[in-house]
């Protein structure tokens, strides 16, 4: 028995609920879409290519917004709206050779007005005098533009129609027609919400608020359903969230004394000062450290804030006190690149340090491990190493790791963890996928650094932007040049990058050292271009997104992106961050298409690109963009999760969601199940 929240025992209930006959058969949504009627491979392809691939999947797809239904006499010229009318009569004109205009005057009983639709020559067939149509359209110029129209109107009267999101090669009425074939489907969705818990919170059922968002009879009805989904949402994370705080209640980790010696030459090493931030984060650390229940913090700054140097303190605050200390990197680069840092300061204190990747040795591992600070990727949590006395970890990007790989590093010895990360998170959001983790943010750069001058060329103007980047170079600095995203394929896009930097060396960079940097380079080749590159044996980095994060080479000064505009928001701004990093000028080119030839997103993202450097000004846009779920990127398998929740509007639900958590964490039934699956799935979670 456990703590139960105010106005519902859920608890009395039997620990496993059996399920009713004829209740749900969730194995039912389950069923691949091309088991509906008018599915075949194509279509199935490209709904796959939307993320839908089963039944559930697309009765999970809300709609994005929904239209609303006037009568005729009320149009204003406001936008998209739905229409339900009578066709009149019907005729083709041929203005000019390449358009043909379809019109029918529709009438309601309101009104009339003439529809038009533009080079549809085929709509005046199906057309006949007396028909009701449906038509979704916008008031252009006296006349009714339509997008599209149904023939079949349902029974019901439709106040509000669902619009979907249905990319660039789904028809978006098919859409709403294999939506509406499946929606009686609805029923298999099992409700794992205790129904004491579900009518406290004045929630619907899951069924409900799924019917609810497909197909409104009320302007409400879409956000009563979307509330209880976005519940579910919160409720499952932050469930699994005091389930892991309930775990770790019993751990024990050192305590360290307070920072000594080696501390003090450690800051006297530095070629800086500290800014206020980073010692704000140290002093936040240090109290962390001095406890015996392991420090589990968030360090969040944007890329180049300093977050690296605040690792180095707590690790060496490990060393200090006789323990180790370890560095978990996502990548094998960025784990050199770390080694590379690290080891340069360790060297200077007298400290042994050590690399641990998968292309370690066994038995070089074993020697890595006892070094007094490791630097590495997951290989560092993997069999066979065995930790002297392992007291601080920082996990960096710490979104990359998976739950059970972090708990494997924690076993038996529950280590003090600080995770890291350079993507910049609304704080909202941090609260949620973090849940209890502290945060400590490093908000301001360090002084002296000017914000990257950032501008977009068209691709006609290529070479110029060419031209300044060599300019550069003559002035000895150094420069990244990013290099398309062809392709998912890490092979293919290697292959890419190889050429595109032969075709560099021959052209545009033509007198100058380049090197290439991409997925599919050896390790030991890898750590020689990237030290290379550090001590200024090249010139010019031509690389695919590896060079994304962690790369840290002051000198740099001029990136050029090219085909920018197929990168994401948050990748192009991590991008971005590899220069800027010393007290120089520096500059971003942000090469693409013509602006007309982009979408609208596209063009916003580069729009923003240009207009700030703030990480978390960024985020808000990618924000509006794309929606909260896919924020951060698919990466982030936790947060691409949150479909429905919009945390602005949503904290209050989050609240109650953190205290039913709380009240439910003993709990043991269907949403136990949905817990486990979700903290299971998401392998590269940013769950704590
Ligand atoms: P992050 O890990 O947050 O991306 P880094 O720690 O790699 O940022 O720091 C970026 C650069 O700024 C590095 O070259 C680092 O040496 C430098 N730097 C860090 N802190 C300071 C400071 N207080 N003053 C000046 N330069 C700093
Ligand atoms: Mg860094």
């Amino acid at each position: 028995m456990t703590r139960l929240p105010t106005g519902f025992a859920v608890l009395d209930r039997p620990k496993r609920w059996p399920r009713p006959h004829g209740g749900p058969r969730p194995e039912a949504l389950e069923a691949p879409l091309d088991t509906l009627a008018g599915v075949g491979p194509t279509i199935r392809g490209r709904l796959a290519k939307l993320g839908l691939r089963t039944v559930g999947d697309l009765l999970l797809h809300a709609p994005f917004r929904h239209v609303a239904t006037r009568k005729i006499s009320e149009l204003f010229g406001e936008g998209e709206v739905v229409i339900r009318a009578r066709v009149g009569r019907v005729s083709v004109r041929k203005p000019r050779r390449a358009l043909t205009i379809v019109e029918a005057s529709v009438a309601d009983d309101s009104g009339a007005i003439r529809a038009t639709w533009f080079n549809q020559p085929w709509v005046a067939d199906r057309l006949e005098p007396g028909m009701e149509l449906r038509l979704v359209g916008s008031v252009r110029r006296g006349t009714f533009a339509v997008r599209s129209h149904e023939t079949a109107v349902n029974g019901h009267a439709v106040e509000l129609l669902p619009v979907y999101h249905a990319g660039e090669d789904v028809n978006p009425d098919k859409l709403r027609e294999l939506v509406d074939a499946v929606l009686p489907q609805v029923r298999d969705l099992p409700d794992p919400l205790p129904a004491e818990l579900r009518v406290a919170r004045k929630l619907p059922l899951r069924g409900d608020a799924v019917l609810a968002l497909h197909r409104p009879r009320l302007a409400t009805d879409p956000e009563v359903g979307r509330r209880r989904l976005a519940f579910d949402e919160l409720l499952l994370i932050q469930l699994g969230l005091a389930r892991r705080r309930r775990e770790r209640e019993d751990e024990v980790a050192p305590a360290l004394g307070a920072p000594g010696d080696l501390i003090d030459r450690y800051r006297e090493a530095l070629p800086f000062r500290l800014t206020d931030d980073q010692e704000r984060a140290i002093r936040e650390l240090d109290a962390d450290l001095g406890r015996v229940v392991p420090m589990q913090r968030l360090l969040q700054g944007d890329v180049g804030s300093g977050k690296t140097v605040v690792a180095l303190y707590a690790l060496l605050r490990a060393v200090e006190s006789g323990h180790q200390g370890a560095l978990m990197a996502p990548t094998e680069t960025l784990a050199e690149q770390h080694f590379l840092t690290v080891d340069e300061i360790c060297r200077a204190l007298g400290i042994p340090c050590a690399l641990l990747t998968s292309s370690v040795g066994k038995r070089e591992r074993r020697h890595a491990a006892d070094a007094s600070i490791v630097v590495g990727t997951h290989a560092l949590i993997q069999a066979g190493v065995e930790w002297r006395d392992l007291a601080v970890v920082v996990v960096d990007e710490q979104h990359r790791f998976g739950v059970e790989q972090r708990s494997a590093l924690a076993v038996g010895r529950s280590p003090h963890v600080l995770h890291m990360t350079a993507t910049p998170i609304p704080r909202t959001l941090a609260l949620t996928v973090y849940g209890d983790l502290a945060v400590s943010e490093i908000s301001r750069p360090p002084a002296g650094r000017q914000p990257i001058v950032t501008s977009w060329v068209g691709a006609e103007r290529s070479s110029d932007a060419y031209r300044r980047l060599t300019k550069h170079l003559e002035a000895g600095r150094q420069a990244y040049v990013v290099c398309p995203l062809v392709s998912e394929s890490e092979t293919i896009g290697a292959r890419a990058a190889e050429q595109e930097a032969d075709r560099l060396r021959r052209a545009e960079l033509r007198g100058f050292r380049v090197g290439c940097m991409h997925g599919k380079l050896r390790p030991t080749e890898r750590r020689e271009l990237m030290a290379a590159f550090k001590a200024g044996e090249l010139d010019v980095l031509v690389a695919t997104t590896v060079i994304e994060v962690g790369v840290d080479v002051a000198n740099a000064t001029i990136m050029i992106v090219q085909e920018a505009d197929r990168f994401g928001l948050a990748q192009l701004h991590q991008l971005r961050g590899r220069v800027g990093r010393g007290a120089e000028q520096s500059y971003c080119l942000l090469v693409s298409r013509p602006k007309q030839e982009l979408t609208e997103a596209a063009g916003a993202r580069l729009d923003a690109l240009v207009r700030t450097t703030d990480g978390f000004e960024l985020a808000e846009v990618d924000l509006e963009l794309r929606g909260e779920g896919q924020l951060l990127g698919t990466r982030q398998a936790g947060l691409s999760d949150l479909r429905f929740t919009r945390l602005r509007e949503d904290r209050p639900l989050l609240e109650t969601a953190r205290r039913d958590a709380e009240a439910l964490v003993e709990y043991d039934g269907p949403l136990t199940d949905e817990v486990e699956r979700l903290f299971a799935a998401t392998a590269t979670s940013s769950l704590a």
